[in-house]
């Protein structure tokens, strides 16, 4: 499906853990009498396809948002399961209905298919354990994904609902996103419940509590942004006074005289009074340090007809929406195709703190 699968290190962890856990704990306990390699084997297998199981919940998220065309950036699995990145909001409320009950429905069908597989492995210890504990691994998934805060499949079936009833999805995001929150201090609060009555393992659902609540906080925070954001355009907080330097100009006088002597960070590049690229710490760091004396501007830049521009009437939020979907800190801003400024990050922070203290 052209989806990149990444492991985060702190995969690793957890794999570590859960390898030990079920190699000194559930299979010796469980299905005795075998030897200690066996053990150690069958747990890493376990945790292995626990990860596939996880790893197919979020491939069916991704279909299922690549049917509606919406691109999926990648899936990567990580210390708390796995996270399908989403690269835009659904079209609408049934789009994410049905992207967020794909995951769960993926799992149910995993717990069906090895629950009904068991007897098929009776007798072929450690065999019928992998199986058995891939069951409930997947009907713990479906119950434990289902619960309705947002960031988890549940929430995001509540934000379904509650925008197909308002019509608002910045209603509905803040309804999820609130109750994830709820849930995640419920879990913060039972997992130190759990380590004041002695049972360290508390942390875990403690540290899975923390997880939910600081994702579900950040996006009502992005909400918020949002909404304080509304209304206002590209050309309200971008840079018009941005100094163009000149194309023969060398990297090592640029960083000498603006970069360290100004603090500025990126720079619109001109060559014969015609705006010809962008530079910005990203492009000068592309070259040795060495080569800086004898490197103009013009070989290190980004050719403007290659950079990413945006458009001085579009909406603010867009902006910083084409930021974050093309990995950059910056955007020169066209109007009628010609240069007239730069909008970055720092602008419209600036530009956000100003409208916030004017409202305050
Ligand atoms: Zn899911």
């Amino acid at each position: 499906m052209g989806i990149s699968i990444d492991l985060d290190y702190s995969w690793f962890v957890v794999f570590a853990l859960l390898t030990w856990a079920l190699a000194t704990g559930y299979f010796p306990a469980g299905y005795g009498q075998s030897s200690q390699l066996l053990y150690w084997a069958a747990g890493a297998a376990t945790a292995v396809m626990m990860f596939v199981c996880v790893l197919l919940h979020e491939l069916g998220h991704a279909a299922v948002a690549l049917r509606y065309k919406i691109p999926v950036r990648g899936i990567t699995l990580f210390i708390f399961g796995g996270v399908a990145q989403i690269g835009a909001e659904p079209p609408g409320a049934l789009a994410e209905f049905f992207i967020a009950i794909a995951g769960p429905l993926v799992s149910l069908v995993l717990a069906i298919l090895f629950y009904v597989a068991q007897p098929l492995f009776a007798g072929m210890e450690p065999l019928l354990g992998i199986v058995g504990y891939l069951a409930y691994v997947n009907v713990a998934l479906v119950l434990f994904n289902l619960i309705p805060g947002y960031p988890l499949d549940g929430g995001r079936v509540l934000r379904a609902i509650v925008w197909k009833l308002t019509g608002s999805l910045q209603r509905a995001t803040l309804i999820a996103a609130n109750a994830g929150r709820i849930f995640g201090l419920l879990l913060i609060f039972l997992g130190v419940m759990q380590i004041l009555s002695g049972n360290p393992g508390g942390i875990w659902i403690a540290f899975v509590g923390w997880f939910l609540d600081s994702t579900a906080h950040a996006q009502v925070t992005q909400v918020r942004m949002k909404d304080l954001m509304a209304g206002y355009r590209v050309t309200q907080a971008m840079n018009a006074h941005c100094a163009a330097v000149s194309s023969d100009m060398t990297l090592q006088e640029l960083v000498n005289g603006l970069v360290l002597g100004k603090g500025q960070r990126s720079f619109l590049v001109e060559h014969g009074g015609q705006m010809v690229g962008l530079a910005t710490l990203h492009q000068i760091r592309a070259i040795p340090r060495h080569q800086w004396a004898q490197t103009r501007v013009d070989q290190a830049m980004l050719a403007l007809e290659k950079a990413k521009c945006i458009d001085a009437d579009a909406e603010l939020w867009s902006a910083l929406e084409t930021m974050d979907r093309n990995g950059v800190n910056q955007l020169p801003v066209t109007r009628e195709r010609r240069v007239v400024g730069m909008l970055s990050r720092d602008d419209i922070i600036t530009f956000l703190r100003t409208i916030f203290e004017l409202k305050a």
